[in-house]
């Protein structure tokens, strides 16, 4: 039952003029627009506050005051939580607060927000007015706030909207999660600040129900196939030859694999490595194992020059096996899509020509996708559905965070590998201003000497926004160097790319000024040079794989940071750690979850209560009730789980 708002009592001809124009239509239209604040202090907004925005929410002080020696007066410390969260607050100069407050007592704070140290350092804090009651903030120009909550009441109270329950009732039993219309009408009339609490966790756990229902309809792992009987001999006797010992983790990532292949059911698998952490063996480990049991593997990568590197990389060690490379510049495909075709390749590496529709495979058993960020969901799919055990491993050098792989992947799904060849060597990390420029040239010249590879890399190609654009800096540099300067970025034709890219690389003693394009795993050994102009305009995660383009060899090598002063605390972390997952983690919380899953363009990762860092163990929760549900023998008949069901054969569409 949903009401047109003209019948709702208490709403005039004006009121509906300016609630159409909102585009709210029916009761059940209102019910959706819940009120984003409440009173004059916040209570949802730290899922949304700013690192370093001020500020005035109601929160409840939960450890005893404690007073701290420091300069002159000293300062208040003491922990509060705000809804679910606990946050430390720091008072300076406000020793009176010690008699004034005690724990337990629900206070009002105004402050600046740290978000990375989760502090609120307050400029006040006053007694929470207990007779005041809560009132709800609806924003809505021209109608008053009061008014609203009038309609709202109006509408719970004469039952004038239906409110349909989403989620399966045994998981709201099992977490004693409010029912949806109780949850809004708690939103929308709350009596108490815990009972805002409540609604808001069950709208949490809702966006993380179907976040799940979406992903883990995608996965393969319902599709049943037999175990793979691969040749452990054979496997073994490859291994033997690889120049090298496997670190720990890569040895993990391969057991972890060879686990999956025994199951009775498809497998997908995440491999997480910071770059140069060699996941590129653990797939050719993998191909190999596959190969064995009389299977084909395809290996996609995002560009010409990754698939032809990987093509030499696995056809020097797997010489017993057919290995093919498809690429758009690939003579005489029809022949090589009949042998593919026949059976007669083992091993199919290419870039995305590999998804074409006339190439078909005779017994495709597993799909690896390298560097899977750089890919639509859909590109990788359509690989996958090629396949006839719909088995895939992903492999990624960007280091999602711990929380989002396993939210998106799935705890038993993802294999890290941390530990790096032990050749590897540090890459001196510095950050300079502007002005300091001359000294990184200074760095670069002998460089250069060195007939050593080096990596300029600016955010735009042209740009009356971004001053540090290829047209700029390639003016500033020709005056600067004598040395041969390529300019790389996307707007060029594809073989002009690839062009570019490999006189680059013959060259010796060359620069190469770039957009991010050269982000992807190319492997130069005497590149030791990368300088990253307006380095405030990248994630770390991003600059830390940009990082990863040099110091592949043995050469000492060095990574500039071109930025602002202000970026300064930030960069410093850059330089201090080498370590991506850690970096990541700070790219999570300071610019969301955005670029890490390449699902951001579908809006997957876009909630109105879920915070993906803090609400993590409900998405956990939330992702072991839907696998449950999903296996369900009745999932797909039961007229419980029927708009369930629906969603998900939506979601495979999308
Ligand atoms: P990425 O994880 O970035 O894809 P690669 O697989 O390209 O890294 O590996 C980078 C380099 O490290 C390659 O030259 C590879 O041969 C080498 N490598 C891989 N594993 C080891 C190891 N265990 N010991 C020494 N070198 C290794
Ligand atoms: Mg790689």
């Amino acid at each position: 039952m949903e009401i047109k708002l003209d019948q709702v009592k208490g709403i005039g001809p004006s009121m509906l003029r300016i609630l159409r124009n909102h585009g709210l239509w029916s009761t059940y239209d209102l019910v959706l627009n819940y009120p984003k604040r409440y009173e004059d202090f916040s209570i949802t907004s730290l899922d949304r506050t700013q690192d370093k925005e001020t500020i005035t929410t109601h929160a409840t002080i939960i450890s005893e005051l404690k007073l701290n020696r420091y300069g002159k007066t000293g300062f208040v410390s003491f922990k509060v939580k705000i809804l679910d969260k606990t946050i430390d607050v720091i008072a300076f100069g406000k020793a009176y607060l010690i008699k004034s407050f005690s724990k337990d007592e629900e206070v009002i704070i105004k402050g600046v927000y740290h978000l990375f140290k989760r502090q609120i350092h307050a400029s006040s804090v006053i007694k929470l007015d207990k007779k005041v009651p809560l009132k709800p903030i609806y924003g809505i120009e021209g109608i008053h706030d009061k008014t609203m909550m009038n309609v709202m009441e109006t509408i719970f109270q004469n039952d004038q909207v239906s409110i349909y329950e989403t989620i399966p009732k045994e998981f709201l039993d099992k977490y004693k999660l409010l029912n949806r219309k109780n949850a809004y009408q708690m939103l929308h009339l709350p009596k108490t600040i815990e009972e805002i609490h409540q609604a808001e966790r069950r709208f949490k756990y809702e966006e993380a129900f179907y976040l799940q229902l979406r992903l883990q309809s995608k996965q393969q792992v319902h599709f049943i196939r037999p175990p793979k009987t691969y040749d452990i001999d054979r496997v073994r006797a490859l291994i033997g030859t690889i120049p090298f010992e496997l670190t720990a983790d890569q040895k993990e990532a391969v057991n972890d694999i060879f686990r999956d292949f025994k199951k009775e059911y498809a497998s997908y698998r995440l491999i997480q490595g910071d770059v140069g952490s060699g996941k590129t063996m653990v797939a050719l480990i993998a191909s190999y194992a596959v190969i064995t049991a009389g299977e084909q593997v395809s290996l996609m990568a995002p560009t010409e020059l990754l698939a032809n590197q990987h093509y030499q990389y696995f056809k020097s060690l797997m010489k017993d096996t057919n290995i093919a490379l498809l690429t758009s510049k690939t003579k005489n495909k029809s022949q090589l899509k009949e042998d593919v075709l026949n059976g007669k390749i083992d091993l199919l590496i290419g870039t995305h020509a590999l998804i074409e529709n006339d190439v078909q495979f005779k017994n495709l058993g597993l799909v690896i996708i390298d560097e899977q960020h750089k890919f639509g969901v859909n590109t990788r799919d359509e690989l996958i559905l090629k396949s006839n055990s719909k088995d895939v491993i992903y492999l990624t050098a960007t280091p999602i965070p711990r929380t989002l792989a396993m939210i998106a992947f799935g705890d038993s799904h993802v294999s890290v590998i941390k530990e790096k060849p032990k050749h590897r060597i540090l890459i001196e990390t510095k950050y300079i201003t502007k002005d300091r420029v001359q000294e990184m040239y200074d760095l670069m010249h002998s460089a250069i000497l060195r007939k050593e590879h080096i990596f300029l890399v600016v955010p735009a190609i042209t740009s009356e926004h971004v001053t540090d654009n290829i047209e700029r800096v390639y003016e500033e540099i020709k005056n600067e160097f004598s040395a041969p300067i390529f300019v790389l970025h996307g707007k060029l034709p594809y073989e002009e790319k690839e062009g570019v890219m490999e006189k680059f690389i013959y060259t010796p003693g060359s620069i190469l000024l770039s957009t991010t394009m050269i982000e992807v795993g190319i492997d130069i050994p005497t590149a030791t040079f990368i300088g990253i102009y307006a380095a405030e305009s990248f994630g770390l995660s991003q600059l830390h794989q940009l990082r990863g383009r040099v110091g592949r060899g043995n050469l000492p090598s060095f990574c500039y940071l071109v930025s602002t002063k202000e970026d300064v605390e930030r960069l410093e972390l850059l330089s201090k750690t080498s370590d991506g997952f850690q970096l990541s983690e700070y790219d999570l919380i300071a610019r969301g979850p955005g670029d890490f899953l390449g699902v951001q363009q579908s809006g997957y990762l876009k909630f109105d209560f879920l915070d993906l860092v803090t609400d993590y163990p409900i998405l956990i929760e939330a992702q072991k009730n839907v696998s449950s549900l999903l296996l369900k023998p009745d999932f797909k008949t039961n007229s419980m789980y029927k708009h369930l069901h629906k969603f998900v054969l939506e979601s495979l569409k999308i």
